[in-house]
C-alpha cells in the first residue's frame, strides 16, 4: 500500500470489476467527464440521457492507475 495504490478488500462492492487485484484509490474515476481514451460505452441512463458505461474499463484499477489518471488530468489542463 501507497499513495498511488491501495486495496479496500472490505468494501461491500469488493471486487468491482473481474481482476486478481484492483487498485481502489480511484473509486470514482476522475475522467468520466473527460476524453479518458478508455473503454467506455455510452447507454441511456434512468433519466433519457447518455451516460458512460465504465463497467469494462479496468484503467484506474490498474497498478499503474494512478500514474495514467494523473498524466491525462495534467494533458487536458486540469
Ligand atoms: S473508468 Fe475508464 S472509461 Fe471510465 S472514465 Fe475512467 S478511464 Fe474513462
Amino acid at each position: 500500500m501507497n499513495y498511488k495504490y491501495f486495496e479496500n478488500k472490505d468494501c461491500e462492492f469488493y471486487p468491482c470489476h473481474k481482476m486478481e487485484e484492483q487498485n481502489c484509490l480511484f473509486c470514482f474515476c476522475p475522467l468520466y467527464f473527460l476524453d479518458c481514451g478508455g473503454k467506455f460505452k455510452m447507454i441511456e441512463g434512468k433519466a433519457g440521457h447518455m451516460i458512460k458505461d465504465c463497467s469494462d474499463c479496468t484503467i484506474p484499477h490498474l497498478p499503474n492507475g494512478y500514474d495514467y489518471v494523473m498524466k491525462k488530468l495534467e494533458e487536458k489542463g486540469v
